[in-house]
């Protein structure tokens, strides 16, 4: 068995169609001009279904980390820093921070956003040191 793939729906196809390219876009409200993370139907902030996914530059903070050491399934290379990063637009992601050793992941470090093919078809935002 390999790692678990996400399936893209009509929501979440264009965040996945520009993680393949290399960028991080985000859901955005035309009528209050939240932004908002994951893609829903509609803006939590007001209701509106007015909104569209907009380039996001994927700077951020560690809000919260764990190591994990015991694999949650096949496919998944353990140690890795499993963290909620508050990006600066004011949304949390969830996603492992890589490119340093695990123990130099903590609260408050500065990360931004990097792109890790996981198959073909699907390519995985991740986080590293800024
Ligand atoms: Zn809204």
């Amino acid at each position: 068995m390999s790692r678990p793939v996400p399936r893209p729906t009509a929501l979440s196809r264009p965040f996945w169609d520009a993680a393949a390219e290399g960028r991080l876009v985000l859901p955005h409200c035309a009528a209050c001009g939240l932004t908002f993370f994951a893609p829903e139907p509609a803006c939590p902030g007001c209701l509106s279904r007015d909104w569209v996914h907009v380039p996001s530059p994927g700077t951020g903070t560690v809000y919260s980390v764990t190591v994990v050491h015991r694999a949650p399934g096949p496919g998944f290379e353990v140690p890795f820093a499993l963290a909620v990063v508050d990006l600066d637009e004011g949304v949390a992601m969830l996603s492992h921070v890589v490119g340093c050793p695990v123990d130099d992941v903590v609260i408050g470090l500065r990360v931004r956003v990097d792109f890790r093919p996981l198959t073909g078809d699907v390519t995985l935002p991740y986080f590293v040191p800024a």
